[in-house]
């Protein structure tokens, strides 16, 4: 689903600081790898919260990859939990935050008809 009333959507640029969110529901934690859901303080979207951190045993450059992929209710969240094959990259649009620290969306379309 498109998240369009969202400011995480519409917003061109993103950084830490856009994220206002209340957690809903922790579905799955471990020290490793976490599902969450989230709504938005702002206008209530919800959104499910992949966690994962990849550890390296040999050198200690743990990376950490999080994924926000918007869904429409809860129960949508939970059936994504309760997937053994889930893949956040099968989702479209989700909402990227790497180790880098760039955030950023894939599969955004503009909803909108340029003028
Ligand atoms: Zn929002």
């Amino acid at each position: 689903m498109y998240p369009i009333q969202c400011h995480l959507w519409t917003k061109n640029v993103l950084t830490e600081d856009d994220f206002d969110f209340e957690k809903v529901e922790t579905l799955y934690e471990s020290s490793h790898f976490d599902h969450i859901i989230y709504r938005c303080k702002k206008c209530g979207q919800l959104y499910f919260y992949d966690f994962y951190e990849w550890v390296d045993f040999e050198n200690g450059n743990d990376k950490i990859y999080i994924t926000y992929v918007p869904i429409s209710a809860i129960e949508e969240g939970i059936k994504m939990n309760d997937n053994p094959n889930l893949q956040m990259k099968d989702f479209s649009p989700r909402l990227l935050w790497e180790p880098d620290g760039s955030i950023f969306w894939v599969g955004k379309v503009s909803l909108v008809k340029e003028v």
